[in-house]
């Protein structure tokens, strides 16, 4: 059985207590993982206060902290299979698209290695001839970063990455299901040569790990990526330190389609937004809201691709729908489509929770047309997705915002107009027209509503892991006047 360690102050611990990790393909186990509880969470925390203000990592300059982000985005790339299989084995995501996401997050790395010596402070200008006045950006402080099981790697990229930029120090609470890659990745750390304290990684259960980080009086941002209910625990304790949050939540993506859209494309990436990663991702556009008149036609290519999804073992490179990473996950997919199609929707395809260990559900759809269906408004986060049609372009939009998410939304037309209208239109942090789960480390992306606050990605995410601090300096060499009276 492989064994892991957490990443404390620079070195590589067994942790307070352990517990094992499942294979979710099997329902093995498979590893050996450390648990943090309280005490790893205060030492870790800790390490990282003082690495934030005595350590040599303060003394750095912008652009050596950028050089020691290069060397980790170097071997980030280096290392992206060995991670990849990791990513796999512990989560059930399948190789294909583990391997292709990782070699990516090195970008994400030296994007932000670039972007560590171009953080600027400012000179006002003031009204007083006597005063010089200059902003200096500073780091925001310690940051707590909470990530769930899905693309670990990537996740935490686009929080350590910036944050590493702005000068801050952190801990990162690794998913409990499935915290190999990232456990791994801390060795990749250690090699780039960061000075102890500056990233602590560490794994462990929510409400006895994440909450005593996220509550830390040490912490000053908590950076969190999960579900809506578990973001509530992240503000209410943020109560306690005052600690501001960003939150990248969940989401019911609205996928909309109209008649004279490219159909084979629109498909595609139809199936690449709602059964790539097994549904699994955040961004799934789970609702496929399309024009009536071409509903069955499209419903009919849809059907034809997710019949033909190869369902398999998540580590060969021919499979496209790997298993769920939990077996809870697979029993909330099988509950939902049961209480859907018990509230009246129709199953196109799928819809039956396979035979076996593993944890396995197929590609399903649901039509959902003239049914309110719990599918249209609750998040899978599972391979499942739900359709209703539209006559009009008004009801169109009014379906898609029929959502307290907002995180993403697909726009699938050759009308140039109604795309701008429907752009400006959608509640959403992302519009995609003509594509759909595209992403940079240049483009910013975040949600409105449920789906949470902040942005990740872009020049913009590393300011906000910085506080501004205004420095008055006095040019006159006269005394200071009445001391009564304030200038
Ligand atoms: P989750 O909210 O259950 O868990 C996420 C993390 O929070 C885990 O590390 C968990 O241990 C920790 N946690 C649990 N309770 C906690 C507490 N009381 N205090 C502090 N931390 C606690 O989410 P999940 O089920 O692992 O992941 C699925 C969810 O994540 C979905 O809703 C999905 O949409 C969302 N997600 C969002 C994005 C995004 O970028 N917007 C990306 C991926 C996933």
């Amino acid at each position: 059985m492989q064994r892991f360690q957490s990443y404390i102050n620079g070195e590589f611990l067994d942790g307070e207590a352990r517990f094992q990790s499942i294979d979710p393909a099997t329902g093995d186990v498979w590893a050996d993982m450390p648990e943090a509880r309280e005490a790893d969470v205060d030492n870790a925390v800790n390490a990282a206060e003082r690495a934030l203000y005595e350590g040599p990592w303060a003394r750095l300059t912008a652009t050596q902290r950028g050089k020691l982000l290069y060397k980790l985005a170097d071997l980030v790339a280096a290392n992206a299979q060995k991670l990849a299989e990791l990513e796999t084995r512990d989560t059930g995501k399948i190789i294909r698209e583990t391997s292709a996401q990782i070699a990516y997050v090195a970008d994400y790395y030296r994007y932000y290695a670039g972007i560590a010596d171009k953080i600027e402070g400012s000179y006002l200008p003031i009204d007083k001839p006597d005063m010089d006045v200059w902003l200096r950006r500073e780091p925001i402080g310690v940051v707590a970063m909470v990530v769930p099981w899905n693309s670990q790697l990537f996740l935490s990229a686009v929080k350590i990455g910036p944050a590493l930029a702005a000068g801050c120090t952190m801990v990162v609470k690794a998913s409990e299901d499935g915290p190999a890659p990232l456990l791994e990745f801390a060795r990749l750390v250690h090699e780039a040569g960061f000075p102890a304290g500056v990233v602590n990684i560490l794994t462990g259960f929510g409400p006895s790990c994440g909450a005593a980080l996220a509550r830390h009086p040490k912490v000053a941002h908590v950076a969190f990526t999960g579900g809506p209910e578990t973001a509530r625990h992240i503000v209410r304790n943020s109560a306690e330190n005052l600690a501001s949050t960003s939150l990248e939540l969940g989401g019911k993506s609205p996928f909309i389609v109209f008649a004279d859209a490219d159909f084979e494309s629109a498909a595609n990436a139809q199936v690449a937004g709602i059964f790539a990663a097994t549904g699994q991702s955040c961004v799934a556009g789970s609702r496929l809201i399309v024009e009536r008149s071409v509903k069955d036609a499209f419903l009919s290519i849809l059907k034809r691709k997710a019949e033909a999804i190869r369902i398999g073992a998540p580590l060969d490179m021919a499979t496209e729908v790997g298993p769920l990473a939990t077996k809870r996950q697979q029993d909330h997919v099988a509950a939902l489509v049961e209480k859907s199609v018990g509230s009246g929707a129709r199953l196109v395809v799928g819809g039956e929770r396979p035979a076996g260990n593993g944890y396995y559900f197929p590609p399903t759809i649901l039509d959902c047309d003239g049914v309110a269906s719990p599918s249209l408004t609750e998040e899978f986060f599972g391979p499942v997705l739900s359709v209703v049609s539209f006559e009009t372009e008004a009801e169109a939009l009014k379906l898609a915002n029929d959502t307290r998410y907002g995180l993403a939304s697909g726009v699938f037309t050759q009308n140039l107009t109604r795309a701008h209208r429907l752009m400006k239109g959608i509640r959403a942090g992302v519009v995609w027209v003509n594509t759909y789960r595209a992403v940079s480390p240049i483009a910013p992306f975040g949600g409105f509503g449920l789906s949470g606050h902040g942005r990740e990605g872009g020049i913009a995410a590393a300011l906000d892991y910085t506080r501004t601090k205004t420095i008055w300096l006095r040019t006159s060499d006269d005394p200071i006047p009445d001391p009564f009276v304030m200038r």
